[in-house]
């Protein structure tokens, strides 16, 4: 029953392949959002009491309905949502064939196709955004969570030599960081997760264009030097979750350098910006960071999950993870090679790299760019289109996220307003767009351009929807 038989399997991987099409053909058709009722769904898994095996290509039906129907629809022309992209072509071939062949990644010799292929790829992207190929080395993670956890520990090993073997109950003094207010919270997971606890992370104060605020960074290192505590780590985020920003990533590279701070630059989603000549300024100062976060999930539009972390720190990744046992296979003793799990957290892992792998072997870099400069557009004339109709954007940035408030009503900037506004627009569905609240309390109406289908078209029917929804809302106060 494990392996079906063969002309079982071949109906089966037809029918696979039909719903994959028709997913990808239809879906811009389909509402954007499900309804939330979390009672139906419990019923139609009720019967699976997996005592009466059912027949391979119901089971395979039943789900792909059940996705069809239950799920916002984040590969949807009409989503506008958190970096959430359509997946490439590519990427779903590989992840099947990943799925088919196994590749188990922990040691080298297992699977010397599949650990060249991500250490090839560490090596392209160390490039795109400045380090030099002969130092770059990295980790492919779950996603950006896990790169970011992986920077906070490569950190931690990096400037404080005893913390490796004696935790950090052993450090003289409490080990600090900093991110801006705007920056991802995934830093304070990680902050827990490497027994700092989160009050050892500074959330610094944004400035008016909810970057980084740098007199109040410098301001907060030496309040905590004069009070012995040990700063060791600086974040500088390129392309913040609520609205796309990207810090000066050039001023916090001198900071970190003058106080001896590894500097890490959280670039998942803003990363994309490096492939376009015009957007590629923004980063500057990249080059810098001692490790970078870039999710390949996000803007280069992979299936879920691919987390890069890069270093130009050659040994840092040893020095963090290595581990010495004596069941892992020794095939490849004595050769040039990096076994995949003393360089990372996970140890059994997926071959993440394949899907990027072939995405960006069948696009090119210009096939990517060409991409990314199309959404960069679209979010300008979507920000255009917005304020024609009175939506006035209160974020900055070339990256096309747009935070926006309603200028044309006297409730336009409360969060009741907006979020009855984006309510409307997400029940409705069609599209999918949030609320959000900049520099920890600036109401506003979020939309990104996150998928590489989204047209001119596309980007008037949500500015449509939204008046429709403003003006819904208004007949309903004046009624
Ligand atoms: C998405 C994101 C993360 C978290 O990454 P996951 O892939 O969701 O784990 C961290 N930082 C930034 C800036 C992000 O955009």
């Amino acid at each position: 029953m494990l392996l079906l038989d063969e002309k079982e399997r071949l109906k089966l991987w037809h029918t696979v392949v039909q719903i994959i099409e028709t997913y990808a053909k239809q879906v811009s058709e389909h509402r954007v959002t499900p309804e939330l009722d979390p009672e139906r769904i419990r019923g139609l898994l009720k019967r699976f009491d997996f005592n009466q095996p059912i027949d391979a290509q119901e089971a395979v039906r039943f789900a792909a309905d059940s996705l069809w129907e239950h799920q916002v629809h984040t590969p949807h022309p009409r989503y506008y949502g958190l970096f959430n992209p359509a997946p490439t072509t590519m990427g779903i071939a590989a992840d099947t064939l990943v799925a088919a062949f196994n590749p188990q990644m922990a040691a080298w010799s297992h699977n010397p196709f599949a650990a060249e292929v991500e250490r090839h790829l560490v090596r392209s992207f160390g490039p795109l955004f400045g380090y030099r190929a002969e130092d770059a080395d990295g980790t492919f993670c779950s996603g950006g969570a896990e790169a970011n956890h992986t920077a906070l520990l490569t950190a931690l090993v990096h400037s404080f030599p005893d913390f490796a073997r004696h935790g950090v109950r052993a450090l003289p003094r409490q080990p600090v960081l900093y991110v801006s207010s705007e920056g991802h919270h995934t830093f304070l997971k990680a902050a827990r997760m490497c027994g700092l606890g989160t009050e050892a992370v500074r959330e610094v104060a944004v400035d008016d264009k909810f970057r980084i605020d740098l007199a109040e960074l410098a301001a907060r290192i030496q309040a905590d030097l004069d009070q012995c505590f040990a700063p060791f780590l600086l974040v500088g985020t390129a392309g913040t979750t609520s609205a796309g920003v990207v810090d000066d990533l050039q001023t916090l590279a001198t900071i970190a350098r003058s106080h001896q701070l590894w500097f890490h630059a959280d670039a998942a989603w803003g990363g994309a910006a490096a492939l376009v000549p015009e957007l590629r300024p923004v980063l500057r100062g990249i080059e810098h960071a001692d490790s970078i976060t870039f999710d390949a999930h996000k803007w280069l539009s992979v299936p879920m999950g691919a987390g890069i972390y890069l270093t130009r720190h050659r040994e840092i990744l040893e020095k963090t993870f290595r581990t010495d046992t004596a069941y892992m296979p020794r095939d490849a003793d004595g050769l040039d090679i990096v076994d995949p799990f003393a360089h990372s957290m996970q140890w059994s892992r997926r071959f993440i790299g394949l899907k990027v792998f072939l995405s960006l072997a069948v696009a090119g870099w210009d096939g990517y760019g060409a991409a990314v400069r199309h959404q960069a557009a679209l979010g300008d004339l979507l920000k255009q289109s917005l304020a024609a109709a009175g939506w006035k954007a209160v974020n900055e940035t070339p990256l096309p996220v747009v935070c926006f408030v309603d200028d044309t009503r006297p409730e336009g900037r409360s969060a009741e307003y907006l979020s009855n506004v984006a309510g409307e627009i997400v029940r409705s569905g069609q599209a999918w767009i949030s609320t959000t609240r900049l520099g920890g309390s600036i109401p506003v109406i979020r939309a990104c351009i996150t998928n590489y289908r989204t047209s001119r078209d596309d980007a008037a029917a949500l500015v449509t929807a939204l008046n429709d929804a403003r003006q819904k809302l208004s007949s309903r106060v004046g009624s």
